[in-house]
């Protein structure tokens, strides 16, 4: 069986359980850094990245999670967790894991548009996609590694870049757990590769 950790530090993980469930695979709720080995895949939530950090930096995780991506186990961060997972982030000189090729912009959608809902098109994953978006960031850019899957208003809010999974939006407070499930695709074929 498939087991995916969903980082428990702070914001939506709870619903991503639900979601992972859904898709077919075992979830559990990491809060110490020693369950990254019992994992074959992390999903990192949306929420607070600033606060995300905090978390990640006062129970020693930001090296066990790059660690853990650099063996090649599949991460998947959505919209805080996107943030966290970015190598650039518009305006700040902070960078957290830094594991993806992307430049982000955070709360980039304007005060207007604190939430809403939009029907995207994800390549190869989802059409007619149902997404929430809650102060959302966007990718301003991705490097050659990574492949925008999907677009809003003219904005990048998915990219896959190998094993590393980004969105802006809130894929667990739907139905829809297309993307989730995508996700859970590219933890099993990861699994069987590491294994032989
Ligand atoms: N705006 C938040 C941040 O910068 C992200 C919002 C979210 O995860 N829903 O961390």
């Amino acid at each position: 069986m498939t087991t995916i950790g969903v980082l428990g530090l702070q914001g939506a993980f709870r619903e991503h359980v639900r979601s992972v469930e859904a898709s077919g695979a075992t979830a559990v709720v990491v809060k110490k850094k020693e369950q990254l080995e019992e994992i074959d895949g992390l999903i990192i939530p949306g929420g607070e990245s600033t606060t995300i950090r905090r978390l990640i930096d006062k129970y020693d995780f930001l090296e066990p999670i790059r660690q853990f991506g650099k063996l090649g186990k599949p991460i998947f961060g959505t919209c805080a967790g996107l943030i966290l997972l970015a190598s650039e982030i518009d305006g700040s000189y902070d960078v957290h894991l830094g594991l993806m090729d992307i430049r982000v912009r955070r709360n980039a959608f304007g005060r207007q548009r604190e939430s809403f809902e939009a029907e995207l098109m994800i390549e190869g994953v989802a059409e007619g996609y149902n997404a929430v978006f809650i102060r959302a960031p966007y990718i301003e850019g991705v490097g050659e590694g990574a492949t925008v899957l999907s677009t809003y208003d003219g904005h990048i809010v998915a990219a896959q870049q190998g094993h590393y999974l980004a969105c802006s939006f809130h894929p667990e407070l739907t139905d829809d757990h297309r993307i989730t499930a995508h996700f859970v695709k590219m933890v099993e074929e990861s699994k069987k590769s590491l294994a032989s």
